[in-house]
C-alpha cells in the first residue's frame, strides 16, 4: 500500500500518532510518505492535535482518508498494535529528542480541560526506558498529571539514576509536590525548565509553597517556570506579577474552549505581552494596552 501523511498542525512538534501509523506500516512493507499533491495513495492519514489549526483543506488523491486527533474532536485511540508500535522518528528529522507518555489521564476535572474527557482516570502508558530513543539522552514527556500516578512517581525515581535529560511539558501539578517529591524531582536532569501550572489564584499559595520545596532540594531557582491559564486577563495579570515576585517564570494560555471559540483580543494582547520577553521587559501591561490603542487610532 502506498500511505500519505498530514500533519495539519504543521512540524513544530513531532506528531506521535502518526509517527506510530508510519511505523506499523512500513512494518507491513507499506511504502510511507508525507502526502504531496502529486500522487495517488491507497490511504491518507490526517492528524491534527489542535482546535485552532485551521483544517487541510485541499483535494486529497486517496481510495481512504483517515482523520484524527483532538483538533478534529475525535477522542479514539489507535487501534493496540499500532499504540504499541515504536514510533518512527524518521519522518521528523529535524527534531533530535524521544518524546512519550509515562501515564495517560487525569484524576482531577478541571473546568477548562478536555483531558478527563478525551483519555478518563490516570493511569500507567508506558516506561522510560520504552520511550528513550537510542541516538538521545533527552525526553519530553507529555504527561498531564504524571506526580499523580504510583508508576509515574516510580519512573521518576528511576530516570533520577539515569544519565537522561527530561521535560515534562505539560507541566506539574505543584499540589502533588511535597518534600519528598521536590528531593525526586531534584534528582533529575533537566532539559532546561521545571514546569508547574499556576490557573488560578488559588493556586498561588501552592506554587509558593512546590517551588520552596523544589528549591529547598536544590532545584536552581532559574529553572523554575509555570503555566499561566488566561480566563479573567485582569486575574492573570496579578498571577504574573505574583509568580515574577517568586522568581517563576510565567508563560500565558489564553483559554480556548473545545468547540472552536478563539480567545478575545485582549486574552491574546495579554499572551503576548508575557510571552515576548523583550516587550514583557520594556514595558508593564498597562503601557503595553496603552500602546496598542495610540497604534490603533494613529498616533
Ligand atoms: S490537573 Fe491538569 S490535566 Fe488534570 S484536569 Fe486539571 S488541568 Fe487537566
Amino acid at each position: 500500500m502506498r500511505i500519505g501523511l498530514v500533519d495539519v498542525d504543521g512540524h513544530h512538534f513531532p506528531n506521535l500518532a502518526l509517527m506510530r501509523l508510519s511505523a506499523w506500516h512500513k512494518h507491513q512493507g507499506d511504502t510511507v510518505e508525507w502526502w504531496n499533491g502529486f500522487t495517488h495513495y491507497d490511504r491518507v492519514y490526517k492528524s491534527k492535535v489542535f482546535t485552532f489549526t485551521p483544517d487541510h483543506d485541499t483535494v486529497i488523491d486517496a481510495d481512504e482518508i483517515v482523520t484524527g486527533g483532538t483538533g478534529y474532536k475525535d477522542y479514539r485511540w489507535l487501534p493496540p498494535e499500532v499504540e504499541a508500535t515504536a514510533p518512527d522518528y524518521s519522518i521528523y528529522p529535524q527534531y533530535t529528542r524521544a518524546v512519550g507518555f509515562l501515564t495517560r489521564g487525569c484524576p482531577n476535572h478541571c473546568r477548562w480541560c478536555i483531558v478527563p474527557q478525551k483519555e478518563g482516570g490516570i493511569r500507567p502508558a508506558a516506561s522510560w526506558d520504552d520511550i528513550v530513543r537510542p541516538d538521545s539522552r533527552e525526553l519530553v514527556l507529555m504527561d498531564n498529571n504524571v506526580l499523580a500516578c504510583d508508576h509515574g512517581m516510580d519512573q521518576i525515581e528511576q530516570l533520577g539514576y539515569e544519565q537522561l535529560w527530561v521535560d515534562f511539558n505539560q507541566g506539574l501539578d505543584a499540589r502533588l509536590i511535597t518534600p519528598r517529591v521536590a528531593e525526586l524531582l531534584t534528582r533529575l536532569h533537566w532539559i532546561r525548565f521545571v514546569r508547574l501550572s499556576c490557573d488560578t489564584s488559588a493556586m498561588l499559595p501552592v506554587v509558593e509553597q512546590a517551588a520552596a520545596y523544589l528549591r529547598e532540594a536544590g532545584v536552581a531557582k532559574s529553572r523554575l517556570w509555570a503555566y499561566v491559564l488566561v480566563e479573567d486577563v485582569e486575574d492573570a495579570h496579578r498571577r504574573v506579577l505574583a509568580l515574577e515576585k517568586l522568581g517563576i517564570l510565567p508563560f500565558a494560555q489564553p483559554y480556548r474552549d473545545y468547540d472552536g471559540g478563539e480567545p478575545t483580543r485582549e486574552q491574546k494582547a495579554f499572551a503576548r505581552w508575557v510571552n515576548i520577553r523583550p516587550a514583557h521587559n520594556s514595558c508593564t501591561w498597562e503601557e503595553y494596552v496603552d500602546t496598542g490603542r495610540r497604534g490603533q487610532n494613529g498616533r
